[in-house]
């Protein structure tokens, strides 16, 4: 008889897991607390679809190469309903800022590097629309999962086993009514609201979680384009997305129209925080960063949401099988934000959660004993999902110590040793080689896409020459790559200020 899966939480991770593991011919169920969505297009889920259990969902998401060469290669028929819903389609030749244009050739691996344009509503509609046509698998909408079912015992070797046989659920509409649920194996897939990392350590298990702050709210606003206004042409010296040190800011365009921007803010910048909550004060901000203006004078776009935020961005590593000496947990597996969280400034959460689904699927349908699959998931996340996660724990890092050097007024620009001169003068030979260069800037594009591992094009021969040569042209010459226009820390707390 084919295996049970339960699966918690029908977010994009969820919806992936639930899909992969169907097609290889497993019995899957997934539940989720909230209402499923809204007939209708992608407007109607957008405005009406009642999505509290992920926070995130009106944000705007970057979808990018890593996932979408999943969506192309295993699931062309999904890509197309995602076009037909008003997706689109940006390639790498698209995202080739127009001084590089008469460097690009077409070269092997440029298929991977594209991103697809829309609101999460939408992908997840048109995904959770998909996954359901599934034959082996059913979705169990407005059902919370309240608790884990674990059995304690002996294993052979001496150490105890914890193995997961169900779960406790509670319906929505009346918190009174509890089942349970048994299966074969549990799937969390619940994202950042997880709580079976408290209820297996209430049952004993042995998880060790690292957390990391990453000191800064994320806030967003939505518009659309007025009509017959087409989206603003890229302008690589004024970007649609950039690091001014006290904040960072991006555009995101979305489907149908629509396109969000955020503005993201260190926690300790109070002034700025408070004013981005306010309309008027969120679009005057936008008005003092050149590479936002084309976006939202009123000619082009009108906002179609007042500003809104999210904090507790945290980068979040969970380890189930911290030593040799921890219980064995059995058939219970993590996947996604429950997992690995990383923070949204990097667009990867839907990239490596989509990535970990596949991953699951895999070990559990290439091996049959439970602590070999553990050991086996446990090995492929290593391998796979923690290069990410380390380098995007550095860039929180890094953000940090700039964005405070931001409000002191220090420059981190002086070297206190040779070692760190070498550092900050191949970091400005990078930016500056990718700015004028098409194969560093296609490198970069590679990493950002998490196509390969975080960093890896600085292996290539021709890159590292490249960033070299650009290197013995003098800091100064590469440094004022980086600067881009925009009011200052003080001027932009003035203008905010004296706006009422
Ligand atoms: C502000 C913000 C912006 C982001 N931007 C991007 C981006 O640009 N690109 C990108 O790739 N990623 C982005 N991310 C990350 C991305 O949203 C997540 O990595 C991704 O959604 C993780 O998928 P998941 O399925 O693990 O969790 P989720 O998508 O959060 O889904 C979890 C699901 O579990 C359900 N659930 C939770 N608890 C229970 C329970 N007890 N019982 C039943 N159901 C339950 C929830 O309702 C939800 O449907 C962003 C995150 C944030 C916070």
């Amino acid at each position: 008889m084919n295996q049970s899966i339960a699966v918690v939480g029908a977010g994009i991770c969820g919806l992936f897991t639930g899909l992969s593991l169907a097609r290889q011919g497993f019995d899957v169920t997934l539940f989720e607390r909230d209402v499923p969505p809204p007939q209708g297009n992608a407007e109607e889920a957008f405005f009406s679809w009642q999505r509290r259990g992920a926070a995130q969902f009106r944000h705007p998401h970057a979808f990018l190469g890593l996932m979408c060469s999943v969506l192309g290669e295993k699931y062309p028929d999904l890509l197309d309903e995602l076009l037909a819903a008003g997706a689109r389609k940006l390639t790498f030749e698209d995202m080739v800022p127009d001084h590089l244009a008469d460097q690009y050739q077409p070269e092997a691996g440029d298929e991977k590097l594209w991103m697809l344009l829309c609101r999460r509503a939408t992908i997840e509609t048109v995904l959770r629309h998909y996954v359901a046509r599934e034959p082996n698998l059913r979705i169990q909408s407005q059902t919370y999962v309240t608790d884990v079912i674990v059995e304690e015992a002996q294993s052979v070797q001496g150490k105890p086993t914890l193995t997961v046989t169900g779960l406790e659920l509670t319906d929505r509409h009346n918190q009174n009514t509890k089942s349970t649920h048994s299966a074969d194996i549990i799937v969390n897939a619940s994202g950042r609201a997880d709580k079976f990392y408290q209820w297996l350590q209430h049952k004993g298990a042995d998880i060790v979680e690292q957390r990391d702050d990453a000191e800064i709210v994320y806030y967003t606003r939505h518009y659309a384009l007025n009509e017959g206004v087409s989206e603003p042409k890229r302008d690589s010296e004024n970007p649609s997305a950039g690091d001014l040190g006290y904040l960072k800011y991006g555009v995101f365009p979305g489907d149908n129209g629509h396109f969000a921007i955020i503005v993201c803010l260190p926690n300790e910048e109070t002034e700025l925080r408070e004013a981005v909550k306010d309309g008027d004060k969120f679009n005057q901000i936008c008005m003092n960063i050149p590479g936002l203006v084309p976006w939202i004078t009123p000619a082009a776009a009108t906002p179609t949401t007042a500003p809104f935020g999210i904090g507790e961005i945290h980068a979040v590593w969970r380890d189930y099988i911290p030593s040799d000496e921890s219980p064995k947990l059995l058939n219970y597996f993590a996947v996604g934000d429950a997992a690995a969280r990383t923070n949204p400034l990097y667009g990867r959460g839907c990239s490596t959660g989509t990535l970990h689904a596949h991953l699951l699927s895999e070990v559990l349908s290439s091996e049959s004993d439970p602590w070999q699959r553990a050991l086996a998931f446990k090995a492929k996340t290593e391998e796979e999902i923690r290069p990410i996660f380390n380098a995007s724990l550095n860039e929180d890092k890094n953000g940090i110590k700039k964005a405070a050097a931001a409000r002191e007024g220090r420059s981190l620009d002086r070297a206190k040793s040779i070692k760190q001169w070498f550092a900050l003068a191949f970091g400005d030979a990078l930016v500056a080689a990718a700015k004028y260069q098409l194969h560093v800037h296609r490198g970069i594009m590679r990493t950002v896409n998490l196509v390969e591992k975080p960093g890896s094009f600085l292996k290539d021969k021709r890159i590292r020459n490249t960033v070299f040569r650009y290197m013995l042209r003098g800091r100064k010459k590469n440094a004022a790559a980086r600067i881009q226009r925009s009011a200052s820390r003080d001027e932009m707390i003035k203008i905010v200020g004296e706006l009422t």
